[in-house]
């Protein structure tokens, strides 16, 4: 399955809210597949649609590859109901290849968000997936997860950021599913 174009660092579409998802395209089971399969090629966990180019309020995780009692979803208009402890631990982003710092974030969240049938649920997370649903609720939210590092260490990897935000200028244009 071809895998889809990953848009980094410095493109415009990762630096805004993406649109509330309303009605989703005939084909985009079809789409779905792909994301999923550019993820997992990219050894991913999660990717949010706007990674993609695809502007609507969604992402992708699978936990299953760091706890095999759990399996992979997609979240649909996800939001962060509650949040609450804090846990600190290095991430990286698709978007933004070959940089990862240490961020603190909630240890325990309640979301709620629709699955693919479009049912409404709100489930809590603790740990390593609360972590990975922070941090795609902030992609959709125009959020990098370098912005909530400290300045100083922003400043450490500033010239790295430069060379991936002139690799990605080509990819600007939003997508849309056809
Ligand atoms: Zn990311």
């Amino acid at each position: 399955m071809d895998s889809l174009e990953i848009y980094l660092y410095g493109s415009p579409l990762l630096k805004r809210k993406t649109k509330r998802v309303g009605n989703l395209p005939e084909k985009f089971p079809e789409f779905l597949e792909r994301m999923y399969a550019t993820m997992y090629s990219d050894d991913g966990i999660g990717l949010s649609a706007n990674q993609v180019g695809l502007d609507q309020h969604l992402f992708i995780a699978d936990f299953a590859l760091h706890d095999k009692n759990l399996s992979r979803e997609i979240f649909i208009n996800p939001e962060i109901l509650e949040a609450s402890g804090t846990d600190t631990l290095e991430e990286g982003c698709l978007s933004i290849p070959e940089i990862r710092e240490k961020v603190t974030r909630a240890f325990k969240i309640k979301v709620r968000y629709e699955n693919l049938q479009r049912e409404t649920l709100e489930r809590e997370y603790e740990g390593f997936p609360a972590r990975v649903i922070q941090h795609e609720v902030d992609h959709l939210n125009g959020i990098l997860f370098i912005e909530r590092i400290s300045p100083l260490k922003r400043s450490f990897i500033q010239s790295k950021l430069k060379r991936i935000a002139e690799k990605g200028t080509t990819q600007t244009e939003p997508i849309t599913i056809q």
